[in-house]
Parts: C-alpha cells; sequence; structure tokens
C-alpha cells in the first residue's frame, strides 16, 4: 500500500493523512513543517517520551530549519480537560501556526483537543460529538511512538473529564491530522508489556473495522492490509524488541486500523473493554485483547454467516488465531485473569451497552447479551 523509507509525503488510499513513512523520519520533523508552512510550532507531548529523548530529537530538528518552538508536555495517560486547558494556557501567549503531537494516542489526542480551544474558544466540551467547530483549526501533525490506537490516522480526540469520568469523542474532520510521520525507532524504546497492549489494540481495530455495520469498500480494503499487516508482525514484535521489519509494520498496520475506523466503526469489543475499563482500570488494549476473542465467537454464532470473512474464512479459526496472539504477548484471556469479581459483571454490561460502539456490532447487542459475552469471558 504504502512503503517503508519513503522520505516524500505519500497518500495512503482511502485516508486524507499524508504519511512519511521512514526509519529517523523524526529527524527530518522540521523540513518536512517548513513545507507545510509552519513558522510557530507548538510540540505536545508527555515526560515519558521526553525521557525517552524523542522530545529532543524533535525540537533539535525544528530548530535546524529555523522553525520557534513551543513545547508542552505535561500531558498523562487517558487525557483530561485539565490537560487541554494547560496546553492552551501554554499556547496562547506564544500563537502557534501549526501543533504537533508526539508520542503515544495521549500526547496525539491532547493536541488535537489544544487545537479546538485554541481556535475555536470554550471548553472541551463543547466539541464532544460530531463537526462541532464551525472555525478552521490549526495544520496538526502527528508522530505516534507506540503502535496502537491509531490515532495518527484519525479526525477524533478521546478526552476525559475528570469530574465525571467521562470519555468525550470529539470528532472533527477538520481535527484530521494533516501529516502523520511514521518512525519505527520512535517503537523501539517501547516496555514490552506496552508493545503488547498497544499492538493487540491495533489488531482488535482492524478485526472490528473489517465486520461493523458501518464498513464499505474503502474501510473494508485498509482493515485486511491493516490485519495482514499486524497478524503477520505481532508475535515477531512482542518477542524481539530489536526486530525493525516487524515493529516497521506494525507502526503502518496501526495506522491503516485507524485509518480503516475512521472509515467505518468498531464494535462490541470496545463497548465492553470500556465497560471492564470504567469497573476495574482495567488497559484499554489489555482489555480489548482480552473481550476480543469471545466478541468472536459471539457474533460467529448469529446465524448469518461470518461477519469476519474478509479476514478469515472461518471465525472460530480467527478466534483461535487471536487466542494465540494473546498468548505470544503474555496478555490475560479470562475476566478472572485481571481481579473481576462475578458481582460485577451487571455493572459492566450497563456501562458496555451505553457505549456507541456497540450499536455498530454485527450482531445485535443489548445489555443482556452484553453480560452474557462477560460471562463467558470469565
Ligand atoms: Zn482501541
Amino acid at each position: 500500500m504504502i512503503s517503508p523509507n519513503g522520505s516524500q509525503p505519500q497518500q495512503v488510499p482511502g485516508s486524507d493523512v499524508r504519511v512519511v513513512f521512514s526509519a529517523g523520519g523524526i529527524d527530518r520533523l522540521g523540513e518536512l513543517l517548513v513545507a507545510e508552512g509552519a513558522k510557530r510550532v507548538l510540540l505536545v507531548s508527555d515526560p515519558g517520551i521526553r525521557d525517552a529523548g524523542h522530545e529532543e530529537r524533535a525540537v533539535r530538528s525544528l530548530y535546524r530549519s529555523g522553525l520557534v518552538v513551543k513545547v508542552f508536555d505535561e500531558v498523562g495517560e487517558n487525557p483530561t480537560t485539565i490537560h487541554v486547558g494547560k496546553g492552551v494556557i501554554a499556547a496562547r501567549p506564544f500563537g502557534p501556526n501549526v501543533i504537533v503531537g508526539l508520542g503515544g494516542g495521549s500526547a496525539m489526542d491532547c493536541g488535537k483537543g489544544i487545537n479546538f480551544l485554541l481556535t475555536n474558544g470554550g471548553k472541551v466540551h463543547d466539541y464532544w460529538g460530531v463537526n462541532k467547530a464551525t472555525k478552521p483549526l490549526l495544520p496538526f501533525v502527528a508522530i505516534p511512538t507506540t503502535a496502537g490506537t491509531g490515532s495518527d490516522a484519525q479526525s477524533a480526540a478521546l478526552i476525559t473529564d475528570p469530574d465525571t469520568h467521562a470519555k468525550m469523542a470529539c470528532w472533527d474532520r477538520k481535527a484530521l491530522p494533516r501529516l502523520a510521520i511514521l518512525d519505527p525507532q520512535l517503537t523501539a524504546t517501547q516496555p514490552p508489556r506496552v508493545a503488547a497492549a498497544t499492538g493487540i489494540d491495533a489488531i482488535a481495530h482492524a478485526v472490528e473495522s473489517s465486520a461493523c455495520t458501518k464498513r464499505n469498500d474503502t474501510s473494508r480494503k485498509l482493515s485486511l492490509a491493516a490485519w495482514q499487516l499486524l497478524e503477520g508482525a505481532y508475535e515477531r514484535a512482542v518477542n524481539d524488541p530489536s526486530d525493525t521489519v516487524a515493529r516497521e509494520r506494525m507502526l503502518l498496520g496501526a495506522h491503516l486500523a485507524g485509518a480503516a475506523i475512521e472509515n467505518s466503526m468498531l464494535g462490541a469489543a470496545h463497548a465492553l473493554a470500556n465497560g471492564l475499563t470504567a469497573v476495574c482500570g482495567t488497559v484499554h488494549g489489555v482489555a480489548v485483547g482480552l473481550m476480543l476473542p469471545h466478541v468472536v465467537r459471539f457474533n460467529a454464532a448469529g446465524g448469518d454467516g461470518n461477519p469476519y470473512a474478509d479476514l478469515m474464512p472461518d471465525a472460530n479459526q480467527l478466534a483461535n488465531r487471536l487466542d494465540q496472539l494473546l498468548q505470544a504477548g503474555n496478555l490475560p484471556r479470562h475476566l478472572a485473569d485481571v481481579e473481576v469479581k462475578p458481582d460485577q459483571l451487571p455493572e459492566m454490561a450497563r456501562i458496555a451497552a451505553t457505549q456507541w460502539t456497540a450499536t455498530f456490532n454485527p450482531r445485535k447487542v443489548g445489555e443482556a447479551e452484553l453480560l452474557s459475552i462477560y460471562q463467558a469471558a470469565f
């Protein structure tokens, strides 16, 4: 679909995000941004990325190209309106004309959140929903340091309300990254647990988008291309972090899976994972990976044929393959493994039933069906 070591931005068919896919691409950030018309750059990142040295590489490249830079690197995991607010306070007197998000999903989503408030005013709640911004946003450039969320291919920012703990999904086509820099050198420093959890999340994005009710010709091609890259590379990437080719495939696969979601949607595994995370605090990728094979088996038993036929001719074979991948990543496969108690399941099912993604699952699910999947996963 696109080739590694492309030093110029490439167009991914079916996506409006241009991609620079190159080892060491971060060192060319400055020249790439100059080509986009950048003068004053806000770099949004987090303390882990600073400690890994990625932030310094980015800043050096920006300085070499004569750009004026402001760093905001106080983003935390699952960014809240407080992180976004702090970023806006840092950014407003500086007056950037480009925003860069460098990090995992949290830094990229926070960068998008800052972009909304800086250009359109108000508070994050005003952008909760679809296409709420009325004025143009600043150009946004995404540089992922994990192969997982696919936020680098998406127009949504997920920002948490710290009071209600609601995850507000702010979707806006104007928030779509103009450019994504996929640099496999940046994912070499991920801890193995992070690589395993974010990688299985990317796999779940490919699997769920391939079968959801909003799928279409464009999204199906993206889901399949993502699945082929990710399924073939996951075991190698988690077993040997020095395997550059496997990391390259994971990074591109995660981006394409994100583009597949941008063109379609997800399904019940994400709804169930959100219920699990809300009640037990389980990390997103771990929760999604745990639920996914159970959801595939549930959907395959619906009597409507195999909704995952694009990826594998037999859905049970697909579920077994996902179990193998979870084992390779040393990830839990049952709710009892993450210390869920049986009496917590009804509350989790109640929350899962409120999740938007559940409505796009290929087999209809309500609270009772979601509870039955949790029970099967126990
Ligand atoms: Zn996910």
